[in-house]
């Protein structure tokens, strides 16, 4: 039996698994991180050390923290680097089908009472634990975006889930500083099944021709007290997975008022996703954001 997490392996080196490499590097803890692809795995890489190196600039860290930290994550291409791993996070893209695949291959690969965990904003922990060889030592675990940043983490059992996959959980949150809250494992748990059909609605005001973008997320950010505009927000979480976070929704609870609107469907569809791609509700390309309706 394992009792402290201190190897920890990410799966998916973009928002948030490179945030996650982050945290759990600056807590003193060995991590692994895999993509798809070297350039994928670098590219997260490359992101961390910009964080890193922000955050010396602002002496929120040292400089040694920084190469710390940096020296302590490092790049797996398969699944056999992370054979040492006590806990390896899933935070790949926010799709049943693609989590799944990792998951059915993932576990040959890992310790007998290794953990594993996924960062999902929306799926069921239950139905993804159900893939692999160990739904005892299976566990929702949700940072918010930005990882550094966000205090909050969502900490989701399956039904299978035992309590000491739990309590390991939750001391490995506690080392990184974060608070933690508990919620059933029904579509999108607290925070996204609050969040997001607030987004979608912001979306279908759009649509309507309510407003115009930046009527609505002046409307909600000085009218509402919100730090960012729904579909700033929207373009920081990625269009994608709110999409998929509503369909998720739209299925698991069967009810028309997650049905996602048209637009972000449509918005998906071109492939401007947000800032990750520079272009969604407002088009980034040029340094200052412009709205793109
Ligand atoms: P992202 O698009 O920035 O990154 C996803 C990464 O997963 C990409 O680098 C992609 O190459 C990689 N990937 C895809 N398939 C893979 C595979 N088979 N093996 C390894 N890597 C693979 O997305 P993100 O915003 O980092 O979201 C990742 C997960 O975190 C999703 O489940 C999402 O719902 C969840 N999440 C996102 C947010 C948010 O605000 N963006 C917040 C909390 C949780």
């Amino acid at each position: 039996m394992t009792f402290e997490l201190r190897n920890i392996g990410v799966i998916g080196a973009g928002q948030m698994g490179s945030g996650i490499a982050q945290v759990c590097a600056l807590a003193g803890m060995q991590v692994v991180l895999n993509d798809l692809s070297d350039d994928r795995i670098h590219a997260g890489l490359a992101t961390v050390d910009g964080n890193l190196a922000r955050a010396v600039a602002k002496d929120q860290i040292t400089e040694a923290q920084r190469r710390e930290a940096m020296a302590l994550i490092r790049p797996a291409s398969t699944y056999d680097g992370l054979s040492d791993c006590d806990l390896v996070i899933e935070a790949a893209s926010e799709n049943e089908d693609v989590k799944r695949k990792i998951f059915t291959k993932l576990c040959a690969s890992l310790k007998k009472d290794a953990i594993v965990a996924s960062n999902t904003s929306s799926i069921s922990i239950t139905r993804l634990a159900s893939v692999t060889d160990r739904p005892e030592r299976f566990i929702g675990i949700h940072f918010m975006n930005p990882v550094p940043k966000m205090q909050l983490v969502e900490l989701i059992r399956g039904i299978a889930t035992e309590d000491v996959t739990f309590e390991l959980a939750k001391t490995f949150i506690i080392r990184l500083g974060k608070t933690i809250t508990v919620s059933e494992d029904f579509p999108a748990f607290i925070v996204n099944r609050i969040l997001l059909p607030m987004i979608n609605e912001a979306i279908y005001t759009l649509y309507e021709g309510v407003g115009s973008v930046d009527a609505i997320d002046t409307a909600m950010r000085l009218g509402a007290n919100h730090p960012m505009g729904p579909l700033q927000l929207a373009d920081f979480i990625g269009l994608d997975t709110c999409l998929s976070v509503m369909q998720v929704l739209h299925e698991g609870l069967a009810d028309s008022k997650y049905r996602p609107c048209p637009l972000l469907v449509k918005y998906v569809e071109a492939g401007w996703l947000g800032r990750k791609t520079q272009r969604g509700f407002y088009d980034y390309r040029s340094g200052t954001p412009v709205p793109t309706r």
